[in-house]
């Protein structure tokens, strides 16, 4: 049996993981489930599949997640160290899908305890992939990607020399603003950012999604993950969501991964691999599909992903400092203390105000100056939040 602990059980990914696992229960046996505010479906999803721990992430939820467990047996824990505490249980199998900053130190403790890390959690690439690498080498653990453009680009790389790449392009399907007018997307709000197209996902990502800030993480989380230089790694807006990422090599040939847009298929190729075992996906009709369009990933409409090129090239606590900008600035965003535009506004102001004092960016990535430099890229978000609504 395969022990299996997922870290933001509750979420989109999370339930996409459970959903895989309570296909074939008799093979897994799940060791901890957590979540945050959705105690019901913790402590159901617990019930259901026979977890060891419930932990959530809010610990004034504590007695809440105590009664709905009630005479099950169930461990019941809650904040931040219990969240380690479940991760760092012994586990073969451990999906890493909570959303934002929060889900890295959990990660990196699954990885000490040499547990195959499945990533969704981009955020923990992008804040200290160094750090994740080698906390996977020192234990002999595994990290595989989740996130479908990586997944897609490590399912290509199966087999291939990887000094044979010349170019890496993942896709974008453009979230809800792709087609609208530029000069409406200062009106947009956050009802309007939090549908997608193609993909049924998180609030956050989704919005993500219509900034393209989740294509400036995915961008930077490529960089990290398969070691390669920025500018060997390209997006392009491709609207149908079909064709998840390319692999260019040197002799001209580009090999692209074709799927419907459903994480189960990331998900499951991460529960089972190295196999590939059946999954519950839809089967592509290219002939009904027809065609595939692309379209640039014009810098200028997205500005954050002009923001993921410098972060990029700037290296060091960067992507720490970007990504708590971010997280906050949407925050704002859906709080309508800012606008649609202004997430990028807030999260460039940022990256200029902290990378004008030698320190704040150009540290080396240890957990403790990843986390006071995301502690400090909120403050700064919300000092320019602030400044704006003078
Ligand atoms: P959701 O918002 O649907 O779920 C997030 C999970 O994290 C929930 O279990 C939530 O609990 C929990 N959570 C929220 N805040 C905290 C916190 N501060 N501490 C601990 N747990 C917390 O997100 P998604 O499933 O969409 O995304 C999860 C991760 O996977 C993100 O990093 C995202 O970028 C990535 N990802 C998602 C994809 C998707 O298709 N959804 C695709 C590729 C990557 P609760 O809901 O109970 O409050």
């Amino acid at each position: 049996m395969k022990r299996i602990t997922i870290l933001g059980a509750t979420g989109s990914i999370g339930q996409n993981t459970l959903d895989l696992i309570g296909r074939a229960p008799e093979e897994y046996e799940v060791v901890a489930l957590t979540g945050g505010q959705n105690i019901d479906r913790l402590a159901a999803d617990a019930r259901r599949f026979g977890a060891r721990l419930a932990v959530t992430a809010d610990p004034s939820r504590l007695s809440d997640l105590r009664t709905a467990l009630s005479g099950s047996g169930i461990e019941a824990a809650a904040g931040p160290e219990a969240l380690c505490e479940a991760a760092r249980r012994p586990a073969d199998w451990v999906m890493s899908a909570i959303v934002g900053a929060a889900g890295l130190a959990p990660g990196l403790e699954a990885l000490e305890q040499g547990a195959t890390l499945a990533l969704a959690n981009k955020e923990s690439m992008v804040c200290a992939g160094p750090l994740m690498l080698e906390a996977a080498r020192r234990h002999d653990a595994r990290i595989l990607p989740v996130d479908s453009e990586h997944s897609a680009v490590f399912q290509a790389l199966i087999g291939e020399d990887s000094s044979a790449v010349e170019r890496v392009i993942i896709t974008a399907s453009g979230g809800a603003f792709r087609d609208w007018p530029m000069e409406e997307l200062a009106h947009a709000t956050p009802e309007q950012a939090a549908t997608h197209p193609n993909w049924d996902m998180g609030q956050r990502i989704t919005i993500d999604s219509a900034s393209m800030f989740n294509k400036a993480l995915e961008l930077i989380e490529t960089k990290e993950f398969f070691g390669l230089p920025a500018d060997k790694i390209e997006a392009v807006v491709h609207p149908e969501s079909m064709i998840h990422a390319l692999v260019g090599f040197r002799d001209g040939a580009l090999m692209a991964h074709v799927g419907p847009p459903d994480m189960r298929h990331a998900i499951g190729f991460a529960l089972h691999y190295p196999d590939r075992k059946p999954l519950p996906v839809e089967r592509l009709d290219l002939v009904a599909l027809g065609q595939f369009t692309f379209r640039p990933a014009c810098e200028t409409r997205w500005p954050a992903l002009r923001l993921a090129r410098e972060v990029m090239a700037a290296g060091g606590l960067a992507g720490a400092v970007f990504n708590a900008a971010k997280e906050r600035a949407l925050d704002g965003f859906l709080d309508r203390r800012i606008g649609f535009l202004q997430i990028a506004e807030v999260v460039e102001e940022v990256l200029n105000r902290l990378s004008a004092h030698p320190g704040h960016i150009d540290a080396d990535i240890t957990l403790d100056n990843v986390t006071g430099a995301d502690h400090l890229a909120r403050v700064r978000a919300d000092d320019i939040m602030n400044e704006m609504r003078i």
